[in-house]
């Protein structure tokens, strides 16, 4: 990680221990501020899906030095395979890495990578309070005052919100912003032991319901698919998860047939409802600034919304390293930031949006294929 020292600002506040969150406090943190970084969950959990991390996201983990652990702890894959919905093999497809010394792609268990941000929060001794949320921000030219939600309060350089889609601070701070969308599909995942032979990430085509395999360990996969979403479909108990997950897959033969096949009610299935929305600029206002999903939350169809959530982490440090003062920093911070997040925001949606309407599955592979070919430039 680049170490320029941070003078514009001393004290900062993250908002929100997740992906976003902990790579702002660890990007600041490690050119000289003092950060507090705050979460709403007491236990500072993640949810057991594994995650698909592709060339540009492992590049923004290699800034915050963490590409090693990942690829050691997760899995590294070099490239997919497309079949039929069927089982029958359609194509591979090679993924070159993005820049030299890179892996190309690569995927790793949520708990594992929350744990691998853990451990270099806490080696940075950065002070972590959970089951906290901030109740009011009040700037005035000097800082921003915070009152959190225990009663405590603290004055601030700069407040980073990273509290994800349903952000406590945009809704404080950012009058001219709103909820995310729904797109109309919901997603579908299940955690499993890794087939024998699978050696790249999967996916299947040709049914109206998309689906992939990603690695995620050396034992372990992630299945996911999109349907679309009814409203009766918010909750399900786990046996319904169970239950539906493997009639979603009855038509599906390779592996993901052998996943349908040997599921148990101990793997981890989740069904989740898509959001997404690029929120209207500015994205910050004095010493309060948006990052992640808070701002730019998009949907799975090009597996980038950690990858962006941590460049825009490493952006706003370096922006900050950068300039004299906070405002300048800032405005470079979204500057740098709004193009490159609204083609993965707006590309996710309209991917989904080809898929419900039944698109062309190469016209969709096209359209992943050009965004993440864009997103390999440099950020
Ligand atoms: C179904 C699905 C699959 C996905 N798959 C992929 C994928 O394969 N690859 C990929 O790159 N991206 C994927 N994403 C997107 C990715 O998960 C997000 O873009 C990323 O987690 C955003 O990081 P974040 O830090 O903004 O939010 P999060 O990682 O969600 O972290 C937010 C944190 O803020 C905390 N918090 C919430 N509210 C408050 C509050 N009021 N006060 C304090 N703390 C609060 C939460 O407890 C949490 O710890 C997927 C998303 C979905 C929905």
């Amino acid at each position: 990680m680049s170490r320029e020292r941070i003078e514009s600002i001393a004290r900062a506040l993250v908002v929100g221990g997740g992906i976003g969150g902990m790579a702002a406090a660890i990007s600041l943190a490690a050119r000289g501020v003092s950060v507090d970084l705050i979460d709403l969950d007491p236990d500072w959990r993640v949810y057991g899906a594994g995650i698909t991390i592709t060339g540009p996201t492992l590049r923004a983990y290699r800034h915050l030095g963490l590409l090693d652990r990942i690829a050691a702890q997760g899995a590294i894959t070099n490239g997919a395979r497309i079949f039929r919905y069927d089982g029958v093999h359609l194509q591979d497809l090679d993924e070159p890495a993005i820049e030299e010394g890179l892996p190309a792609t690569g995927g790793i268990m949520r708990p594992v990578l929350h744990r691998l941000m853990q451990e270099r929060v806490r080696a940075l001794a950065i002070p972590v309070r959970l089951g906290v949320t901030v109740d009011a921000l009040d700037q005035d030219k000097g800082g921003v005052d915070v009152t959190f939600s225990d009663g405590g309060r603290g004055r601030y350089d700069l407040v980073v919100g990273a509290d994800s889609i349903y952000s406590r601070v945009r809704d404080l701070a950012f009058t001219h912003m709103g909820p995310a969308e729904p797109t109309g599909q919901g997603c579908w995942r299940v955690s499993i032991a890794r087939p024998p032979g699978l050696d790249r990430g999967e996916f299947y085509f040709g049914h109206r319901w998309p689906a992939g395999i990603t690695a995620c360990a050396p034992d372990m996969v992630y299945l996911w698919m999109l349907t679309p979403h009814e409203r009766r479909d918010r909750h399900f108990t786990d046996d319904q998860l169970f239950a539906r997950m493997k009639t979603n897959l009855a038509d599906f033969g390779g592996n993901a047939g052998w996943i349908r096949d040997r599921m148990t009610r101990d793997d981890w299935i989740n069904y989740r409802p898509l959001a997404a929305r690029l929120q209207p600029r500015p994205w910050h206002d004095g010493g309060v600034v948006l990052i992640g999903d808070a701002v730019h939350a998009t949907t799975p169809h090009l597996a980038s919304g950690a990858g962006m959530a941590v460049e825009s982490a490493i952006v706003l440090a370096h922006e900050l390293a950068r300039a004299d003062d906070v405002g300048a920093a800032l405005a470079a911070y979204e500057e740098r930031r709004y193009d490159r997040c609204r083609d993965v925001v707006e590309t996710s949606i309209a991917v989904g949006r080809l898929q419900l309407e039944g698109g062309d599955p190469a016209e969709v592979g096209a359209m992943i294929g050009n965004a993440l070919h864009r997103l390999a430039a440099p950020f």
